[in-house]
């Protein structure tokens, strides 16, 4: 079996990521990695499906540990990704798909250079805004943040393989399932199948 592949998306709030992430797990088979984050559950948030939620203690007793496969700190809550399930899964021939942030995608990409790396973006900044502001969810001072923070992540562009303009959703995932049909199609990523194709035709 082929060891599954590790795909990032990454991308400022408010460029669609979370929808397109969401919609790609309900339609593949590929594994969420569900990190763990010392931010307060939203409505409707469930424990070990959104998030894990934990203290600040047991976060840094995680750290400690060595738990994490990379951990950042996101509007002052930290964020990491649990090593141990994506290893297993990916071990196991799973594709795994993760949604962090910009820094996320630095530590894993160090760590892992052979993962994907997938930039969701407005086609504008113009249309950032509008969609932050529908959001309805930000004030005026967070959404300048927003806004700033989005300019710093695209200018972060040359850690990532590949970018998603997010003008229609449905375009978009249909995108990202094709750069992720690609990725597994390379021959990099199918040589022990290759190689036991040949070795079946050796003992005909
Ligand atoms: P939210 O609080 O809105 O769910 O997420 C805030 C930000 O944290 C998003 O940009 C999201 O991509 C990022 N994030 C979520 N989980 C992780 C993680 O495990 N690691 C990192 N580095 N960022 C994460």
């Amino acid at each position: 079996m082929n060891k599954g592949l590790l795909i990032v998306i990454s991308g400022p709030s408010g460029a669609g990521k979370g929808t397109i992430y969401s919609q790609i797990i309900k339609r593949t088979d590929m594994k969420r990695s569900v990190s763990v984050t010392t931010r307060q559950p939203r409505p409707g948030e469930v424990e070990g499906v959104n998030y894990y939620f934990r203290t600040e203690e047991q976060y840094q007793q995680m750290i400690a540990a060595g738990d994490f496969l990379e951990t950042a700190e996101v509007y002052h809550n930290l964020y990491g990704t649990p090593k141990a399930p994506v290893f297993e899964n990916m071990k196991n021939g799973y594709n795994v798909l993760f949604e962090v942030d910009v820094h996320g995608v630095r530590s894993i990409k160090k760590k892992y250079p052979e993962a994907v790396a997938i930039f969701i973006m407005t086609p504008d900044f113009k249309t950032l805004e509008q969609r932050l502001r529908a959001r309805g969810t930000e004030t005026e001072d967070s959404l300048k943040i927003r806004l700033g923070a989005a300019r710093r992540e695209l200018s972060e562009y040359k850690l990532f393989d590949y970018i998603v303009f997010n003008d229609e959703v449905d375009l978009a995932i249909d995108e990202v399932l094709d750069i992720i049909t690609a990725e597994k199609r390379k021959i990099i990523n199918n040589e022990e199948k290759i190689q036991a194709l040949l070795a079946e035709q050796d003992e005909e």
